[in-house]
């Protein structure tokens, strides 16, 4: 019997509570590491130019990982460095045996080519788990490090005991960093999986048979209670960032929305997970258990 059978209010999955039992376990992870080899975990930022929301994006990871015991370096370069300069700087990167993970802030500026860079990460210091050779190991369902929102989206589930196995998950969203590979998680915990995207037909349709819809979109607001079968778990991945004029005054509001429209979804779903206090505080949680995880693989803890 789901929730709403039930008649129970819907669980709110809330990220914070996640986040921190994950946080805890990075803290004594890091004290450990620091025990048994007299140094901390390390992770590399590279960024590139002086993007606004990747430089706020940046300094949280930095933060996070002093906050948890892991030393952050950072390396902001111009917006005019070249392909190669960056190939450098990474190749030194790789090859510093103080370095455990490395991580580029995304996106780079528009005459840098995001694959090449990404390929040049050596897949063993492969902090966000976008290198092929990692995602191909994702696939096959034998890889040892996800990446960072996908694996926050499971992290959720996990934390609330849902079930996957023989589960209908549907995602909204085919991108390389979201939408494919969660559903090769997914399928890997044994769910049935479909992926919709901007060309799928009668999308609400589709997303009304999901036990489990996760939206990935970026698209304001987008899915409301047609797109849900009731006692549907739904996660919200989307982060928009809206503006707006306060009525009656000339002030402006900014705030953070999903792609789901909780209000109207709120009483036809079982569980969902709220924007903002969701997934977005996931993402940097895993970023913290990737950099311990590469840094305990390399030293063979
Ligand atoms: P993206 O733009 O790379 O991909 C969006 C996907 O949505 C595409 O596959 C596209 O086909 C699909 N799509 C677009 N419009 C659609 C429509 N009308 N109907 C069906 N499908 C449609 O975006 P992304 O990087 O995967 O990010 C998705 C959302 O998740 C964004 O809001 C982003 O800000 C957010 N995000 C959050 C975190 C986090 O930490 N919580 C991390 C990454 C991304």
């Amino acid at each position: 019997m789901n929730q709403l059978e039930n008649n129970k209010s819907p669980l709110i999955l809330e990220g914070v509570s996640v986040a921190e039992s994950i946080r805890a376990r990075i803290r004594q992870e890091t004290a450990n590491f620091l025990k048994e080899t007299g140094r901390r975990p390390s992770l590399s930022l590279i960024q590139v130019g002086d993007d606004p929301s990747s430089s706020i994006y940046v300094s949280n990871k930095h933060k996070a990982c002093q906050e948890d015991g892991i030393d952050s370096f950072n390396s902001h370069l111009p917006t005019e460095t070249t392909q190669s300069e960056l190939l450098v700087a990474i190749d030194k990167l790789n090859n510093d045996p103080l370095t455990d993970a490395i991580l580029i802030q995304l996106p780079l500026p528009d005459h840098i080519d995001e694959d090449s860079i990404l390929r040049a990460i050596d897949p063993n210091k492969d902090a966000d788990c976008f290198h092929p050779f990692n995602v191909g190991l994702l696939t096959q369902g034998k890889a040892s490090i996800y990446p960072c929102t996908p694996a926050g989206c499971l992290s959720i589930l996990d934390y609330y005991k849902y079930d996957l196995k023989g589960k209908h998950a549907v995602i909204i969203g085919r991108s390389n960093i979201v939408g494919k590979p969660l559903a090769f998680m997914l399928l890997s915990r044994h769910a049935t999986v479909t992926i919709c995207h901007s060309r799928t037909v009668d999308l609400q349709t589709v997303t009304s048979q999901a036990d489990l819809l996760i939206a990935a979109i970026g698209r304001t607001q987008m899915v409301d209670e047609n797109y849900i079968k009731p006692g549907a778990w739904v996660v919200d991945v989307g982060i928009n960032r809206l503006k707006e004029k306060i009525v009656g005054t000339t002030k402006i509001r900014k705030r953070v929305v999903g792609d789901v429209n909780y209000d109207r979804v709120i009483n036809k779903v079982a569980a969902i997970t709220p924007v903002p206090g969701g997934v977005g505080l996931l993402t940097i949680a895993q970023l913290l258990s990737n950099t311990v995880q590469l840094a305990k693989r390399r030293l063979n803890i």
